[in-house]
């Protein structure tokens, strides 16, 4: 019955995206609320909406950056815009030079350097790290933060040379690498953030953006491990080189997670065609929902309960320095609970957080942080600041693991809407902290 109904919408809407495009690009494509977000949405919904019922061609032809009518040109500019980018971020100033002398070397270079003394490593490392740390003040600047990061993250490799013995033109090849298919990847980002609700709505996301995303990200990740291979095996590098190399390595596979999240969730996204006419059984939002498995259990369980003591924390120390920050993210972490909730109901897993006053938990590794962590935040209004630093980078570390032990889409859904969150208050936080 539904189903007929919600045809018969498809049907309307497909005229009338035949007769009247205009009606496609404005209030159709902004009516129905889908996950797309309004502001961006002029130039896509042009092009996809003109191509009506044999809209499905044209939207396939969108990823492809070849003539595509209307969008063609924003998004060319947004290319040559990231191109730009691409020259003048630091981290991917790869050496052509020695990048020729590298070809067809795989392994590590042994021989150390016949210049470096013990004095020169030492003055080396010191350069290094004042760099990297220059790079990372502007970090909290930055307007992309993720983005920023990973600029650190392969600056920090490209420029290891001089402190990683011979695996300096390996790391700075690996970064390379790994920079190069940045290109494709903001590419394909960029077609989902901008993805009309149109098109969104009745074709489900962008396929091919999100199987470049997933792709770009397993290859990557094979080349992070060899970066974390070489950093591990470094017996000439410097303790405190080898730790920050070990960062940015987690900064990159956190990225990667990231890149995956997005591409599973624009893949499951399958729009009302998909729903109307595949005839498997799982309809959006409403349909039971499949077993977990255990791992899913455990982190959903497990996220519900991390939620909470971010609030409980923040609420202590909110009503203790009187800091409106540590306020106004406790409400932010209310929703993420409820939105945790939400699915431990739909898939009837038992509520850790249920009949527990704040600061009270199930899992006693919770509880054990949960008070250690206000003991911290009572010193000063400064400790309280860096307890929420500390929060929001367990909770984004958690939360990619999470992300990566699942492919069901409503729950990536909640999780990603979480990391989000995260990425801004652990911003906010350090926003506060450098005002001491
Ligand atoms: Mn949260
Ligand atoms: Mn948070």
């Amino acid at each position: 019955m539904i189903r007929k109904i919600v045809t018969g919408m498809v049907l309307l809407l497909l005229l009338s995206a035949t007769g009247v495009p205009v009606m496609a690009a404005g209030g159709n494509g902004d009516g129905s609320g889908g996950p797309g977000n309004g502001g961006d949405d002029s130039a896509g919904n042009a092009g996809n909406g003109s191509g009506g019922p044999s809209g499905n061609a044209g939207d396939g032809g969108q990823a492809t950056p070849g003539p595509d009518g209307p969008q063609a040109q924003p998004l060319q500019e947004e290319q040559k815009r990231q191109q730009q980018e691409t020259v003048d971020q630091p981290g991917v100033q790869v050496n052509q030079q020695d990048r020729d002398q590298d070809q067809g070397r795989t392994g590590v270079d042994t021989t150390a350097e016949p210049t470096s003394t013990g004095a020169g490593q030492q003055g080396n490392r010191d350069l290094f790290l004042e760099r990297l740390s220059l790079q990372e003040e502007r970090i909290t600047q930055a307007q992309d933060r993720q983005k920023a990061q990973v600029d650190v993250a392969l600056y920090a490799f490209s420029s290891a040379g001089d402190v990683t013995a011979g695996a300096g033109p390996e790391f700075n090849r690996l970064a390379g690498v790994i920079n190069a298919s940045r290109a494709a990847t903001n590419q394909a980002e960029y077609h989902v953030q901008t993805r009309s609700s149109f098109s969104r709505m009745l074709f489900g996301g962008d396929q091919d953006a999100a199987g470049q995303l997933i792709q770009h990200a397993d290859q990557n990740r094979q080349h992070i491990a060899l970066m974390e291979q070489l950093v591990a095996n470094c017996s000439a590098c410097d303790p405190q080189v080898k730790n920050t190399l070990m960062e940015q390595v987690q900064v990159l596979s956190q990225e990667q997670n990231r890149l995956t999240a997005i591409g599973r969730q624009e893949q499951a996204d399958r729009g009302l065609f998909g729903w109307l006419f595949a005839g498997s059984g799982s309809t959006p939002g409403t349909g039971q929902a499949v077993a977990l498995t255990d791992d899913e259990r455990y982190w959903m369980t497990f996220m519900r309960e991390e939620e909470k003591l971010a609030r409980d924390v923040y609420l202590v120390l909110g009503a203790k320095w009187n800091l409106p920050v540590f306020t106004n993210i406790a409400r932010s972490e209310q929703t993420h609970m409820d939105s945790v909730q939400t699915l431990l109901d739909r898939y009837g897993v038992d509520d850790p957080a249920e009949g527990r006053a704040p600061g009270e938990f199930e899992n006693p590794d919770l509880q054990a942080l949960y008070d250690d962590l206000v003991a911290r935040g009572s010193v000063s209004p400064e400790e309280a600041l860096k307890v929420g630093v500390l929060i929001e980078e367990i909770d984004i570390d958690d939360l990619n693991t999470a992300i990566a032990t699942t492919e069901k889409n409503d729950i990536l859904n909640v999780y990603i809407n979480l990391l989000q969150g995260s990425q801004s208050h652990l911003e906010a936080f350090q926003q506060n902290l450098a005002r001491y």
